[in-house]
């Protein structure tokens, strides 16, 4: 295999575990939830979810919670919490 090849597989391997160095500018995801497949769009700080829940007007629904935590630190920090109470408890 050609040597700078290599290189690049040793750099994406390093890169894989520096989710810092990736950052979401727009996503559309699809989630599959307890009772239904869910389509969640990320535009900038926007969150948006097809489900019951965000539709009546919580502008947050578990899945972008999930997603939050999940992508943290590839979205931008007004993503990261945005909707989120800061009422609701730490669980973990
Ligand atoms: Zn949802």
């Amino acid at each position: 295999m050609n040597s700078s090849l290599i290189g690049k597989i040793e750099k994406a391997r390093r890169y894989e575990h520096e989710l810092d160095r990736i950052h979401f500018h727009k996503a559309d995801i699809e989630f599959r939830g307890e009772h239904d497949n869910y389509v969640i769009t990320l535009d900038g700080s926007n969150w948006h979810c097809s489900c019951h829940t965000f539709a009546t007007g919580f502008d947050t629904c578990s899945h972008i919670m999930a997603l939050q935590r999940i992508m943290h630190d590839m979205v931008e920090e007004n993503a990261r919490y945005q909707h989120e109470s800061p009422n609701v408890v730490e669980v973990s």
